[in-house]
């Protein structure tokens, strides 16, 4: 009845364990790890890192057209810097200036200078026209055109770039050279010194083979590298490519970082104003955004699978300690109850027979000494009791001493035997003693040592059923002692051996039940033998009985 009252209080704490655990810990745990999944999902479904990649880029390359046109301004503002003046420098000066200015910077193609009053003075790169015939007949056909245009048109082109913060103007248009077909861009712009309202202008070609070999490779070198020393991340390659008016690229790259390999660009920018017709694009190096876009999903998911793995470890550990410590307060429960019915019953024999004899009415000497030896077996169990529970509780306080001194322990064991003799043939068990008696001494706590004996001889008596037969063995194993005690009682199932030696733990056997015990005497046996540094092992079949060998090392601890 008690202990199917007990069940259910333990069946109802586990069940308040699990929905503590469940409420408090799972099921938020779980709710996260949804949310975070579906998080997630969606990011992968809606391909979000990708998205995110590409206005990245987007920004980058709009910010890299800027760098580029200011490059491009600083150049031609420089360079007009160096132009001649009409009205300042004498006219024959002019050509002068102008063939000077294209032998100093090989970067230019043509230059110009435009007077209403003068005309057009044109100016090519001396050494191309010997070598390309194209680009000969380019300075002829520029020279024409760019005399009869202005002659018309300067006065709106100078009143239009007066009114810009620039005074530059921009056309852009593909020549043919000896390497085929080139992208040229032009510079339209006011001369510094000139006054007011004088009609002149200067002008300069950018040489098509340095844009192509020289300024896009480094200027785009120049952009890949800030950006990956400024944010860090992949590396980035960028492409520039010829563009179609309609927006399209053709796939053969004008100029490009060193790394750009081959494959597509990721995202695409036409350039407007000073490179107008052309378009920018770019790409990771070695990977691409898709990629990792795919690479921080899966990290995304292991990371929750981790975490997960992580939780449920933590969960069940945490079930599995507190179920532990509910058993443990149920053990000593149990334990209150045994140590004080064990308590109970010899303190009521003693106090019987004591009254009894008090009374005087026995007269029979043989039954007097039997009544003065149960007294005394009784107060003996009480005192092995008691000593147990002191042992335990200086154990559990950290404060048990060992007091070691050399010890014949062939003679601590047969003494320690011979006071128990009576009380095992009493209870009619067949004994057999087997002591070396060549052993040498060995430092022990005597009486610990003897304490230990005592309880396992106890457990033995206490839990034979049919069969009742005791043997006690001590002999050397080469570097240790060994200390048996054998029995033909009810036995210990494979399950339960690891767990006989904890405190307070009894087998569920019916016998174990209906014997009185406290569930600390193997704790004891254990904790002395380890402070010996030796062990205690258990060899046990059910119904068949048991073997427990304690094993002490012969160099004891000092
Ligand atoms: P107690 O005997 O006071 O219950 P112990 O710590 O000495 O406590 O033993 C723990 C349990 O181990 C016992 O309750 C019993 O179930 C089991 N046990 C110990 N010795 C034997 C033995 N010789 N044969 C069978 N079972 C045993």
């Amino acid at each position: 009845m008690i202990s199917r009252k007990k069940k259910l209080l333990s069946r109802d704490n586990r069940l308040r364990l699990m929905l503590t655990l469940g409420l408090a810990v799972l099921l938020p745990a779980l709710a996260l790890i949804f949310v975070n999944y579906h998080h997630v999902k969606s990011i992968e479904r809606d391909k979000k890192i990708e998205a995110l990649i590409h206005r990245d880029f987007q920004q980058m390359l709009a910010i890299s057209e800027k760098k580029i046109n200011q490059k491009a301004y600083a150049m031609a503002d420089e360079a007009r810097y160096h132009f001649p003046t009409p009205g300042i420098e004498s006219d024959e000066e002019w050509d002068k200036i102008l063939a000077s200015l294209l032998s100093k910077n090989p970067w230019l193609s043509h230059v110009f200078l435009f007077d209403k009053e003068k005309g057009l003075r044109f100016h090519s790169q001396p050494q191309q026209m010997e070598e390309d015939k194209y680009f000969l007949k380019e300075h002829e056909m520029l020279k024409g055109a760019y005399g009869g245009w202005l002659s018309m048109e300067a006065h709106s082109l100078v009143e239009g770039m007066r009114k810009k913060s620039r005074p530059f103007n921009f056309y852009t248009n593909h020549v043919k050279r000896n390497t085929g077909e080139e992208y040229q861009t032009t510079a339209f712009f006011l001369l510094p010194r000139v006054s007011g309202d004088r009609v002149a202008m200067g002008g300069l070609c950018f040489e098509p083979g340095y844009l192509r070999k020289t300024f896009f490779p480094e200027v785009l070198e120049e952009l890949v590298t800030e950006k990956l020393r400024d944010e860090g991340g992949n590396r980035l390659a960028m492409v520039v490519y010829s563009a179609d008016y309609d927006g399209k690229y053709d796939h053969k790259p004008v100029a490009m970082t060193a790394e750009w390999g081959d494959g597509k660009p990721e995202v695409i920018h036409n350039l407007d104003d000073i490179f107008h017709g052309l378009s920018l694009g770019i790409k990771f190096q070695g990977t691409s955004a898709n990629e990792i876009g795919r690479r921080w999903v899966l990290q995304s998911f292991l990371i929750l699978g981790g975490l997960s793995l992580v939780m449920i470890t933590g969960l069940v550990l945490a079930y599995r300690s507190v179920s532990k410590e509910m058993a443990l307060a149920r053990l000593k429960s149990d334990f209150v109850s045994n140590v004080s019915h064990e308590l109970r019953t010899p303190l009521s024999l003693i106090r019987l027979y004591a009254e009894t004899l008090e009374l005087g009415r026995i007269t029979v000497q043989e039954k007097k000494e039997e009544y003065y030896r149960i007294i005394r077996k009784e107060s003996e169990r009480l005192t092995a009791l008691i000593n147990n529970i002191l042992d335990f509780s200086r154990i559990e306080a950290g404060r048990k001493e060992y007091d070691f001194r050399e010890t014949d322990i062939g003679e601590l064991v047969r003494n320690t035997l011979d006071a128990y003799r009576y009380q095992i043939e009493q209870q009619g068990f067949a004994f057999e003693q087997n002591i070396d008696p060549s052993l040498p001494t060995v430092r022990v706590d005597r009486e610990a040592i003897a304490r230990a004996l005592v309880n396992l001889i106890n457990n033995a008596l206490k839990y034979s059923a049919s069969e009742k037969f005791l043997a006690v063995k001590l002999y050397r194993a080469g570097q240790a002692l060994k200390l048996e005690v054998v029995d033909h009682g009810i036995g210990i199932t494979r399950r339960e051996q690891a767990k006989i030696f904890e405190k307070f733990y009894r087998t569920g056997d019916p016998l174990v039940h209906n014997t009185k015990g406290s569930g600390l005497g193997l704790s004891l046996v254990r904790h002395i033998t380890q402070a010996h540094g030796g062990d205690v092992e258990v060899e046990s079949t059910p119904g068949k009985g048991s073997k427990f060998t304690l094993s002490l090392p012969l160099a004891a601890p000092a």
